[in-house]
């Protein structure tokens, strides 16, 4: 195990301007809150800190991210507190170890294979700052190294799998190219021993028969290039079991068909020397046709860049790879993202910006950064920032658009789960479903006994299921009340006739309207697309040229109108008697044998109505609704004309004019105007008081 002072002298020796007083305190922190636990090794459990951050000096991570290392199990597994990591490091390395503390609770919560994906990107969401990622792939990477100690079999085998689904991969994603071979080396050894053992007897086998020799096969290679003048480093290695295994795999081979399990690198100093060494190796031996790949011209997605040749070596019994490139490509390659930082931050040669196209953003932040410690703080993975990721109570993980709320949430498990959502428990408190998730959240819906999803729903939803659920719902809802008040229309209609509807009747009727059948009729009629005097005359041609029907009490609601609380777009009546306008309050009665009647609070007409009362509000789209006044006039000619020029100067429509109580002086006239709003009607009225003929305008209810 690392001992203080080497730990300390490791960073040192990278960043002579380290904190060393913060290693140290941190040092004797974990050393003390770890105390004697052990690990399933037998070793002190603080050993573990202590190497993840000797892992991550390799890296040559900062000071802090090395501190948040080495402190990053104790507010799990101690009894040390957030609060106090922020008071004795400061909030940055707090931030840093609650980042990894978050990370080590999801992956408590979830096994499920299945969701691999998901996890790997919420990983990254949360990942809000590298530095915590590299510190959790660290973490893993040590525990992979000791994972040979746990005894029970499963539970080796599902650390492994995880290690093998989610963390070799999000290695992978950010360049981590050694951290992500040891973790599959590792974690193949336990998912598949058998596999493993036997590849790892044929590569014994395999050195002994040809006396294929990496070490002697480099030596070649390099005297090789330096005899035509060129510089060059050559490194080789074996295949190992894992890489050798996916390939047989992925090839349907036998080991014996699969001859390139060794592999050499060729470190030169610039691009022209990577082609010149390629001209010099295929020269020398046989190329194998197919196995030459240009990752210099065109790098791979993750900005991975390096020539690729196979040979033939010697007596054929042999197949090489050779892997050439520059001494930049060749730190990129084995350490992705860090490597690049180092770059930047100590501006030893270039930053490969082109070579990492897919965190372009990521550089565009970089860039404006003013410090390296400020430039690391910035080092946001932009990716998935348009995500959330959201937990069900049972840990199973849901990814969805960012401003995904828990309505959303209920609709992405189930659609029967959204239509009876009722509410919704955040982190184990009751929110409004309007609130918006945050990453991590765990959400639990509360279900109501019936499938009623809310139209407003629709207002805040994120989600293109949710909402087409929710609208198909409303349409659906709608239509059902539609046909229910087309059919009382029609009875009321039939009624007033003193008639009964028998088929002869209504057949003809159908035919004289184009309407396919009795539900059409009804609803035809729910949205006014037919009167009612067109209805009488198509079942008793000549009905409609009778005297005028006596005055109902309900007008048919004006469809502009709208009004919240009641489903939209069905159909409504506003009270005849008391007039409502917008900005009256106002209250809907379902009556028993007839349509929703909407009254002001006020009205008379309410104490006999014995339908069921709901609470209604005006909707917030601009409506109009006839009001009346009743406007007093001195009797002089041009007075009615006046008061017209006055209503119209304040955008309103008259649509209907009575005269009353004509007499010498006065006479009072009962107008109905088109109103926005009550404010409308008084800014009206107020007008009309100050019109000379004028002795006093009123709204009226009756
Ligand atoms: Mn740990």
């Amino acid at each position: 195990m690392l001992r203080q002072y080497e730990l300390v002298e490791r960073v040192k020796a990278y960043d002579p301007d380290a904190d060393e007083d913060l290693l140290n305190r941190a040092y004797v922190f974990s050393v003390k809150a770890h105390g004697s636990q052990l690990r399933a090794s037998g070793d002190p459990y603080f050993s573990h800190p202590i190497q993840v951050a000797g892992i991550l000096t390799d890296l040559k991570l900062d000071d802090q991210t090395i501190a948040c290392a080495i402190l990053h199990d104790t507010i799990e597994d101690t009894v040390a507190t957030q609060a106090e990591i922020d008071r004795l490091f400061g909030p940055e390395v707090g931030r840093l170890v609650d980042g990894v503390t978050k990370l080590s609770r999801i992956e408590t919560q979830t096994d499920n294979e299945r969701q691999a994906e998901n996890l790997r990107k919420f990983l990254l969401a949360i990942s809000n700052d590298i530095r915590v990622l590299l510190v959790k792939l660290a973490d893993r990477l040590h525990n992979m190294r000791t994972l040979h100690h746990i005894k029970k079999e499963d539970k080796r085998r599902r650390i492994a799998r995880e290690t093998m689904d989610i963390y070799a991969p999000l290695a992978e994603r950010i360049g981590m190219y050694g951290f992500m071979e040891e973790m599959q080396e590792l974690a193949f050894r336990h998912l598949e021993p058998e596999a493993s053992a036997t590849i790892s007897q044929r590569m014994d086998r395999l050195r002994e028969t040809t006396g294929a020799n990496v070490h002697r096969i480099s030596g070649q290679i390099e005297g090789l290039l330096r005899s035509k003048g060129l510089a060059a480093s050559v490194t080789g290695r074996e295949k190992r079991p894992y890489s050798i295994w996916r390939k047989m795999q992925a090839r349907q081979m036998s080991f014996e068909q699969l001859s390139d399990v060794m592999a050499f690198r060729v470190i030169v100093d610039d691009v022209p020397d990577c082609y010149r060494a390629l001209g010099i190796v295929n020269g020398r031996w046989p190329m194998v046709p197919g196995r030459f790949k240009d990752f210099i011209s065109t790098p791979k997605p993750n900005g991975y860049r390096s020539l690729h040749t196979s040979v033939l070596l010697g007596n054929e019994a042999a197949r090489i790879e050779v892997q050439i490139r520059t001494g930049l490509m060749h730190e990129e390659a084995e350490l992705g993202l860090a490597a690049h930082w180092a770059y930047k931050l100590g501006s030893e040669g270039a930053p490969a910006r082109e070579a990492y196209p897919w965190i372009e953003d990521l550089l565009d932040v970089l860039q404006d950064a003013a410090s390296p410690e400020e430039l690391l703080e910035n080092a946001r993975l932009a990716m998935f920032q348009d995500q959330v990721f959201v937990f069900t109570p049972k840990g199973e993980l849901y990814q969805l658009p960012g401003d995904a709320t828990p309505v959303d949430f209920a609709y992405a498990v189930h659609s029967d789960l959204g239509d009876a959502c009722v509410g919704a428990k955040v982190n184990g408190q009751v929110v409004p479903l309007r609130t918006r998730l945050v990453n991590g959240d765990q959400v639990e819906i509360m279900k109501g006994k019936v499938k009623a999803p809310d139209p407003a729903w629709e207002g805040f939803v994120a989600s293109a299921k949710a909402r087409a659920a929710i609208r198909r719902h409303v349409r659906h809802k709608r239509r059902e009340e539609l046909q229910a008040m087309g059919a009382k229309l029609l009875d009321a209609e039939v009624a007033r006739l003193r008639i009964s509807l028998s088929d002869e009747l209504l057949g003809p009727a159908l035919g004289r309207l184009k309407l396919p059948d009795r539900a059409a009729l009804e609803l035809a009629m729910a949205e006014n697309r037919l009167t009612d005097d067109e209805v009488a005359e198509a079942l008793v041609p000549g009905a409609a040229a009778r005297p005028a029907r006596p005055q109902g009490r309900h007008a048919r609601a004006d469809a502009a109108i709208s009004i919240e609380g009641l489903t939209p777009g069905v159909g409504f009546l506003l009270c005849d008697h008391c007039r409502p306008v917008p900005g009256d309050r106002i209250v809907g009665v379902r009556a028993p044998d007839g349509p929703i009647c909407v009254h002001a609070i006020d009205c008379d007409e309410l104490a006999d109505e014995s339908g069921e009362w709901f609470e209604v509000r005006w909707g917030t789209e601009a409506a109009v609704a006839a009001a009346r006044i009743a406007v007093v006039v001195h009797n002089q000619p041009g007075a009615l004309a006046s008061l017209a020029a006055s209503i119209a100067a304040h955008n309103a429509n008259i649509v209907g004019l009575t005269l009353k109580h004509r007499d010498r002086e006065f006479h009072t006239d009962l107008i109905d105007i088109e109103v926005e709003s009550v404010a409308h009607l008084a800014t009206i009225l107020a007008a009309l008081r100050q019109v000379k003929a004028v002795v006093s305008a009123d709204r009226v209810r009756q």
